[in-house]
């Protein structure tokens, strides 16, 4: 589903990603864990191609984003994008609209969808989300859970094969990390891929099918933790 294959990037002389080679598979909940400036963030915004790299592959699907090196055209990129969906640390809502307007703001400007079927998906994935009360409420007047849960519909709306979570649990309260973790397992029933950062150990073993550790802007344990084969 996603290969990663000898990726490199810096930012000036400090070199980030190392060579980094990673494969999820269809279905799969990867849980990426290490520690602090291990790279784990740059890696899952090079998949977004919110940072460029100097070299290596990232293919999704039979979709290169980038092959040795060299990325696909302006217009392949774009598309390849709309299979990555991306829940960002701090949820990053725009605070002026409302849930739905938040929701339908991509389908409607980056899949060109009409307003009313943008809305009537939004308003789907609001009841998937257990938000439909919610629609007309804006950023402010949620708590975090709320937030996250907007934020993930966001991503949802663009229906991606793949999703990307950084820190998921960070922002919010202890408490609600089960919620989380309930949520991003029924997105993997719906067949989604999901690539997840966390510090947060409990949570990765509750969430992961495959737990690896990255430092020092390589993958350094491939099977740290393999769900199928603990049977945990
Ligand atoms: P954490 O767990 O603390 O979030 P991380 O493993 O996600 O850390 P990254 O955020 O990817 O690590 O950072 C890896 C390294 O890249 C750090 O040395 C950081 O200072 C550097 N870095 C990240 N983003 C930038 C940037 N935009 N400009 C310059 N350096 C950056």
């Amino acid at each position: 589903m996603l290969h990663i294959e000898n990726l490199y990037k810096s930012f000036g002389s400090n070199a980030v990603l190392k060579g980094v080679n990673l494969h999820i598979y269809p279905g799969e909940i990867l849980v990426v864990v290490g520690p602090s400036g291990g790279g784990k963030t740059t890696l899952l915004r090079s998949i977004n191609y919110l940072e460029k790299c100097e070299s290596g592959s990232i293919c999704l699907g039979n979709n290169y984003l980038l092959k040795d090196g060299r990325y696909a055209s302006k217009q392949d990129l774009k598309a390849i994008r709309r299979n990555i969906g991306l829940v960002f640390q701090n949820f990053n809502l725009f605070p002026h609209l409302s849930v739905i307007e938040n929701i339908t703001e991509a389908p409607t400007r980056v899949l060109g969808i009409a307003k009313e079927k943008a809305t009537q998906d939004a308003l789907n994935i609001l009841g998937f989300l257990g938000l439909s009360g919610k629609a007309n409420s804006y950023p402010y007047e949620l708590s975090g859970g709320q937030k996250q849960r907007v934020a993930i519909g966001r991503a949802l709306a663009l229906n991606p094969k793949l999703m990307c979570f950084d820190e998921p649990t960070s922002a919010l309260d202890p408490a609600l990390t089960d919620d989380v973790a309930n949520l991003i397992k029924s997105l993997k029933v719906k067949g989604m891929s999901m690539l997840i950062i966390t510090h947060d150990m409990e949570f990765a073993k509750k969430v992961a099918d495959r737990i690896v550790s990255m430092d020092q802007g390589q993958i350094t344990n491939e099977h740290m933790y393999d769900n199928e084969k603990t049977g945990s």
